[in-house]
């Protein structure tokens, strides 16, 4: 059974229209809400396109409040509980849609997402936003976003005809079929130093200018790099990535200093050729972000692939000598 505005879903009565929700105070027509329990039921709600979902709230609710969204239904997720599960199997990491950010940056099997989780927004945005949220919304400065493109994520749709899985890329490309909720984001194992860092007017609490995300596959023996808020989407640089495996002795997994400075050099290179820069804004220009792509892909690449000094750890932390 599916809840629209003023049905029952489940034994519960969704909220009748017209009376606002926290979500939805101050709109002047409120659209309907739906709360359903499950995935079917919310695949369902959402097969003739008409729906928004709201997870965290933190990118829509702004959108509904200035009218840049009038969907004709809003789908909340909150009690869709299957959606906010993660684990580990043998294949790799499976997390739920529903999942925050607040609970990857605590999350020790994946230490990339984890830093990633841990300089998006304040407090209060990474307990309300979520990883579907952040893909929903695909701002190509997306921490997170930037993050699973570098880690080889796959994105998992479902609809009423069934569940398909994508690559970040595909998805990116295609964009979002309104009639598909986004159930999950598998990605492999870690096997190696992660690192994600980030230039914003600051760490955290604010939205990001340039960034890098670097994985490190001792057992694949691949690097992979995604730099952020360049280009429409998050950026590969292959040429970049192809020089540094090369140039990484794979049985300490460390890259000499000239390696890890031309790497900087070939990201700055990609950037620069990028087909669809952002444009320059008040916070930064092209030629800034370009060169600040370069700067910390370089301090990435010394992060994950210099020998460890006997004081210093490998995510830069002090460690005891
Ligand atoms: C003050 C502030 C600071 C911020 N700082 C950062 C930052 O530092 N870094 C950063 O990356 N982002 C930042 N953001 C953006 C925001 O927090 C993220 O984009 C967040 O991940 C959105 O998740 P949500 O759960 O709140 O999504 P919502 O706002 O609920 O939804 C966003 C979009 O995704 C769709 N959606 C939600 N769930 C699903 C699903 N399961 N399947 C399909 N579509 C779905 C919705 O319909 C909507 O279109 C900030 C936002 C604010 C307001």
């Amino acid at each position: 059974m599916i809840a629209t505005t003023g049905d029952t879903v489940d034994g519960r009565t969704a909220r009748p229209a017209g009376r606002a929700t926290a979500g939805t105070a101050g709109l002047a027509s409120p659209p309907g809400l739906c709360r359903p329990l499950t995935v079917a039921d919310t695949v369902e709600i959402l097969a003739d396109g008409a729906a928004d979902l709201l997870a965290g709230g933190t990118d829509l609710v702004p959108a509904l409040r200035t009218g840049r969204r009038r969907p004709r239904r809003i789908v909340a997720l909150r009690r869709v509980l299957e959606l906010r599960t993660r684990g580990a199997s043998a294949d790799g990491l499976i997390i739920g849609a529903g999942v925050t950010y607040h609970d990857l940056a605590g999350w020790s099997l994946s230490p990339g997402l984890a830093a990633t989780a841990r300089v998006v927004g304040s407090p209060q945005i990474r307990n309300l936003g979520t990883v579907g949220g952040a893909l929903g919304t695909a701002d190509p400065r997306g921490d997170l976003l930037t993050f699973l493109s570098a880690a080889d994520a796959e994105v998992v749709l479902r609809g009423v005809h069934g569940a398909r899985t994508l690559a970040v890329p595909s998805y990116l490309a295609e964009g979002r079929d309104p009639t598909e909720l986004i159930t999950a984001v598998r990605l492999p194992r870690p096997c190696g130093p992660q690192v994600y860092l980030k230039i914003g007017a600051r760490q955290a609490a604010s939205a990001t200018v340039v960034s890098c995300a670097l994985v490190v596959d001792r057992v694949r023996e691949r690097v992979a790099c995604a730099i952020g808020g360049v280009a429409g989407g998050p950026l590969r640089p292959v040429a970049a990535e192809d020089f540094v495996r090369a140039g990484v002795d794979w049985s300490t997994g460390t890259a000499p200093a000239d390696v890890v400075a031309g790497f900087g050099e070939l990201v700055a290179e990609a950037v620069r050729a990028v087909d669809d820069p952002l444009p320059d804004d008040p916070r930064a220009s092209a030629a800034y972000r370009r060169h600040a792509a370069g700067v910390l892909a370089a301090r990435a690449a010394g992060r994950c692939l210099s020998a460890p000094s006997p004081a210093r750890s490998v995510d830069g932390r002090w460690a005891r000598p």
